[in-house]
């Protein structure tokens, strides 16, 4: 790798996925880039989703993991959740500060249509109607919550609006994923955020050139960009410093303790009669699939407080 292009923390070999944080413009303009190629690919796997809702699933997990780069504390977490009136009915996503995301799609079988041969069509995926919706735990005693009406379900133009309006901050989120015979081939993203200070002029030329068609985030992937190459070709600015970077990947901590404790939230009298049933209780991991199950005994034990009171 091009030295020129290391941030401390990144992985050695830029082809990881990670994301890279820079500042450029006289530190005006805060710019984050992210490669999400294997995190995408798993998630697919994992839900067995079409190529409409791998390409949906995967910009939402980009995004998300770009806007969480703000998560400051190490027990940070943000929820992503889309709610919407398409096929797909919404998509929920879960990231904390160490670059870890789980998700997971309502529905995740849906029918692919196209804008253009090899361009899907996301937002008849996801739908035009319903909210993008962003909690974050940061350790307060209320988690801070925001949510925008989607624009146009293609999930990039929805992040952009929920930065300008929910957080004031003028940004630019550009997101793709794109897919070969049904697997993700490459998949990134990229943030720019204005920074307190900045000028008209600083605005105005990132917004040129962000307007004045520059290439999808794939396609320079193809080409061989990494995350931090991409920035350097988006901001031209030769003072560009990249602060630094750490690597992404899809991770799910659950756990038949957490499942347990899902149980545990269940009202006495359901709980009673699962027990009455006398036969084994499965639970699903919605963001992983993984499966546990629960004997009647394992049932009886864990809820041995709550029954004597029934
Ligand atoms: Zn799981």
């Amino acid at each position: 790798m091009d030295d020129r292009y290391y941030a401390s923390g990144m992985p050695l070999d830029d082809k990881e996925d990670h994301l890279v944080r820079a500042v450029a413009l006289k530190g005006n303009v805060k710019a984050v880039a992210i490669s999400t190629t294997s995190l995408c690919e798993k998630a697919r796997e994992l839900h067995n989703t079409s190529n409409a809702a791998t390409a949906a699933l995967g910009r939402f997990m980009t995004g998300s993991l770009l806007i969480a780069e703000s998560l400051k504390n190490e027990t940070d977490t943000q929820t992503t959740i889309i709610r919407s009136d398409g096929p797909m009915k919404g998509m929920t996503c879960v990231c904390d500060n160490k670059g870890h995301v789980r998700a997971y799609p309502i529905e995740g079988n849906v029918e692919t249509t196209y804008l253009r041969p090899g361009k899907i069509n996301v937002g008849e995926a996801v739908g035009k109607k319903g909210s993008l919706t962003v909690i974050r735990d940061v350790g307060l005693k209320e988690p801070y919550s925001g949510s925008v009406e989607l624009i146009s379900g293609e999930i990039a133009e929805d992040f952009t609006y929920y930065l300008a309006s929910s957080e004031q901050t003028p940004s630019i989120v550009a997101l793709g994923v794109q897919i070969k015979d049904g697997h993700v081939v490459n998949a990134g993203g990229m943030m720019i955020q204005m920074m307190p200070g900045f000028t008209d002029q600083d605005l105005d030329y990132v917004e040129k050139r962000a307007n004045g068609g520059f290439p999808e985030i794939t396609f320079l992937m193809e080409e061989g960009f990494s995350p931090a190459k991409i920035l350097d070709l988006f901001m031209g600015d030769p003072e560009i410093t990249y602060l630094n970077g750490y690597p992404v990947s899809f991770s799910c901590p659950c756990s038949k303790e957490r499942m347990s404790e899902g149980l545990a939230t269940l009202g006495r009298a359901e709980l009673y009669k699962m027990i009455k049933d006398n036969k084994d209780i499965e639970t699903v991991c919605h963001f992983c699939g993984s499966k546990y199950s629960f004997s009647p005994k394992e049932l009886e034990k864990l809820f041995e407080l709550k029954l004597k009171k029934i």
